[in-house]
This record gives C-alpha cells, sequence and structure tokens, in this order.
C-alpha cells in the first residue's frame, strides 16, 4: 500500500471520559469505533429534544459502523457511561483495507450496511420521530443506491473475467503532427465486449473497475496489448520513433509491483520506455501523494513521458504541475471544441498553449473535430492534435492501414 499501512492505520486509540459525547445523532461522521474497554450508549433523540435510550455496547463492539461505507448522518448519540478506550477507524483507511482484501468485498459490505441503516430508519422507533415524506425519500433513495450498488456488484464479477475471457479490447487513435499531418503515437484506448450487452464504453466499466480495484489488472492487461500493438506497428513502419499512450487510474498507482511490472513488460516486448506515454489525470496529482510523486519520478528516469489528461478541467490549483515530472498538457476536449465559438474557451486554449511553453511541456489538443479546429490550432501554435477530424479509435488492424495510407515523406 501507499501512504499508510493498514494495520497502522486501524490502531488509532482515542480515550474518552464517562459523560462524553462520542458521537451524535445527525451530525457527519467518518470514522466507526472498537470498544476496547468501558461502557457507552446509544441513544436516539427526539425533535424536542428528550433522549431514548436502545442499546448499549461494551468491549469488543463496534460502534458507528455505518460511517464507514456510506455518507449517512449519524442515525443516534453514543455517550460513555464509564471511561472508555476506543480503537478508531477511518472511512478512508477501511475503504482501503477492504478494496486490497478483495475487490468486490467493499461493495457487498457497503450494501450489507445500507440494509442495515435502511431496516434501522424503518423501525418503530425511528419512524416515531421521522416524517413520513422523509421517511419515504430516504426509503426511495436507499433502494436506487441498493441497486446500483447491486449493479456494480454484477458488473464487477462479470470484469472480474473479462480480461481472462478475452472480452476486453483496445482501440488506438492516432496522434497528428499538425504541419506534416503524420501519425507519430497513438493512444490505446479499452473496451469491453460484453457478453449480453455487447461493447461497452470504457465510462461504463472504468469507475466500477477503479471503485473496486480490478483496474489494476485490466491496465496491466492494456499496457502489455499495447507495447505488443506498437512493436508490431514499428515494425511495419520502420518508425521507431512512433509512441503509445496509456490510460492510468489512480488505483494502478497502488499496486506495489506497477513500476516493475511495466519496466518488465516493456523488456519483453523490446519497446523503448520512451516511447511510452503515461495518460493520467488532474485528480491523481491532487493526492499530493508522495507515493505516486516516487513512482512517477523513477517513470521519468526510465525517460517515459507523462502526459496531463483532459488539461483544464475542474481543478485551478496548478502548484502540482512542478511538484511533479509532467511533460506533456492534454488541453480538453471541451475547450478546444468550443474555441471557435466561445472567447472564453478560445482564452483557456491560449493561457493553456503559454502556460506549457513557459514550463517547457509538449502539448497535445484532443477532440479536434473540424478543419476549423485544425486551422485555429495551427494559428496558436499547437503542433500536435487528436481527434475525430483525423481518425476515430480504430482497431489494431485499422491503424496499420492509416500507418501504411500515410505518404513516406512529409508533404
Ligand atoms: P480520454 O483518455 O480523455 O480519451 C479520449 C476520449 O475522447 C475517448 O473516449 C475518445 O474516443 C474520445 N474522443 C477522441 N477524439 C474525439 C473527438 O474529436 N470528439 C469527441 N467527441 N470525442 C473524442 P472513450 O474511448 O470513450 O474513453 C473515455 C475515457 O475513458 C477516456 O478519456 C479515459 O479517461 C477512459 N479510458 C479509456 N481507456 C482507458 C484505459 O485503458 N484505462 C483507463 N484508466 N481509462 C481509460
Ligand atoms: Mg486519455
Ligand atoms: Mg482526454
Amino acid at each position: 500500500m501507499p501512504e499508510l499501512d493498514t494495520v497502522e492505520a486501524l490502531q488509532v486509540e482515542k480515550l474518552y471520559r464517562a459523560g462524553e459525547v462520542i458521537m451524535r445523532q445527525n451530525e457527519p461522521g467518518d470514522c466507526a469505533y472498537f470498544v476496547q474497554s468501558g461502557l457507552v450508549e446509544i441513544v436516539l433523540q427526539r425533535p424536542d429534544g428528550s433522549e431514548m435510550e436502545v442499546g448499549r455496547r461494551g468491549p469488543g463492539t463496534l460502534i458507528g459502523e455505518m460511517a464507514i461505507v456510506d455518507d449517512g448522518p449519524r442515525s443516534a448519540t453514543v455517550r460513555a457511561l464509564e471511561d472508555c478506550r476506543l480503537l478508531e477507524i477511518s472511512k478512508a483507511d477501511f475503504s482501503r483495507a477492504v478494496k486490497n482484501a478483495n475487490p468486490i468485498v467493499g461493495l457487498v459490505t457497503k450494501l450489507i450496511l445500507m440494509r442495515y441503516r435502511d431496516i434501522l430508519q424503518r423501525s418503530e422507533n425511528v419512524r416515531e420521530f421521522a416524517g413520513v415524506t422523509t421517511m419515504l425519500e430516504q426509503q426511495e433513495r436507499y433502494h436506487a443506491e441498493e441497486s446500483r450498488v447491486l449493479d456494480a456488484v454484477r458488473m464487477a464479477n462479470e470484469f472480474k473475467v473479462a480480461v481472462a475471457r478475452q472480452e476486453l479490447f483496445l482501440e488506438y487513435q492516432p496522434f497528428i503532427e499538425i504541419d506534416s499531418g503524420r501519425i507519430i503515437g497513438f493512444e490505446a484506448l479499452m473496451r469491453w465486449h460484453h457478453p449480453v450487452s455487447g461493447r461497452m464504453r470504457p465510462d461504463l466499466f472504468i469507475p466500477m473497475a477503479e471503485d473496486t480495484g480490478l483496474i489494476i489488472e485490466a491496465t496491466r492487461w492494456a499496457f502489455r496489448e499495447s507495447c505488443k500493438a506498437l512493436k508490431r506497428m514499428i515494425t511495419q513502419t520502420g518508425d521507431s520513433a512512433l509512441f503509445i499512450s496509456v490510460n492510468f487510474s489512480a488505483q494502478d498507482f497502488d499496486d506495489p509491483a506497477f513500476l516493475d511490472e511495466m519496466l518488465f513488460t516493456l523488456h519483453d516486448t523490446g519497446i523503448h520506455p520512451s516511447q511510452i506515454h503515461l495518460e493520467i489525470t488532474e485528480r491523481l496529482l491532487l493526492r499530493q501523494s508522495e507515493h505516486v510523486k516516487k513512482i512517477l519520478l523513477q517513470c521519468r528516469e526510465h525517460d517515459m513521458q507523462i502526459a496531463i489528461d483532459d488539461f483544464g478541467t475542474g481543478y485551478s490549483s496548478l502548484s502540482y504541475l512542478h511538484q511533479y515530472p509532467v511533460t506533456t498538457l492534454k488541453i480538453d476536449q471541451s475547450f478546444v471544441r468550443n474555441m471557435t465559438s466561445d472567447e472564453g474557451a478560445l482564452g483557456l486554449v491560449k493561457s493553456i498553449l503559454s502556460l506549457s511553453e513557459n514550463m517547457g511541456l509538449a502539448i497535445i489538443a484532443e477532440g479536434v473535430e473540424t478543419q476549423q479546429h485544425v486551422d485555429m490550432l495551427k494559428s496558436l501554435g499547437c503542433q500536435v492534435a487528436q481527434g475525430f477530424f483525423f481518425a476515430r479509435p480504430v482497431s489494431e488492424h485499422d491503424a496499420a492501414g492509416l500507418l501504411a495510407a500515410q505518404p513516406t515523406t512529409a508533404p
């Protein structure tokens, strides 16, 4: 694991004096506690401020457990009846530990606890305090969430075998050097041919694969396939400068074997690390993790390129740009799409271009769909583009066709 050792993380001990409130009903909570010693009482508070005791817990029991699996408020107040020693289990550490243990255990745990919360909400004690509308709304919310989790569990189970059953495949979208019109590399994009639903878009399954940690195996597979495809493209064209860009998720960096695996695959497939672009998102860098920084630095030491995908979306802090060894910015397609009609989007594209120039970073414009986009990017000094105007993501066979159709020399 990266930043936190799980065992250590689960051992934050807290002391509460008799009479102290440990958690308060309706307040947000992000941790559960194991009662080590002492006794606590669990009370429900009525709107008029009066209280009703619903239980007591002693050593070896767990309290506040729902907070570590969902975002609901505390459903009761817990107070120390005697001096207590409690072990705190934070939501972040718990979910990390569960994810590491088994990818779908996390989802199932969440479901079980949601049901538990639902049953509790329905119980007569709670009905006494909650308005009927709130009750119904809450139940609807839980059922919607429950079916979402069930879908995710089902999909996770299917995705688990997708690599072994060869249901995953890659498509390749070229990067074009605007001046020459030549292909200089490809981005590998993952697709899943689901046995029942057919071809699935990555935005439907990647979030689930990330939530469950299953992305790690899928990325390993994608990386190896990409390297093998690149090798074949280089053999076909004789162009040893071609590169391949692979998308990575934050969870991939939690894999202790991340770098070793990658170096092994590169060696095994005969690809030089400089021909690899790692595409990561700003979100990953905003984790501010020393572990991620270390891995990225090691990738750079091996001469891999590091590109920020969808650059400019969602986050305003740019401080991470000089903290991490980034080499390339990929201007998000929303700015490129709108720059011909929207001054604001154009301003952003110009700012990103001058930022990249000032910081010595390479730039790629994503989502180039029209000749007008190409002309504008060219006039702004952007040299590399990707988008439907040049080519959609295609099979390796069709990518080879695109390479073969290129003139042997630049026009
Ligand atoms: P991305 O990495 O930013 O990939 C670009 C997406 O934009 C692709 O969608 C591509 O088909 C689409 N695109 C490219 N040019 C154009 C254009 O001119 N116009 C429009 N409208 N769209 C264009 P796709 O393949 O559906 O992938 C969506 C996202 O899923 C990717 O965004 C990436 O974040 C994620 N993804 C795809 N493959 C992988 C993978 O192997 N691993 C991980 N972790 N994520 C992946
Ligand atoms: Mg990408
Ligand atoms: Mg992108």
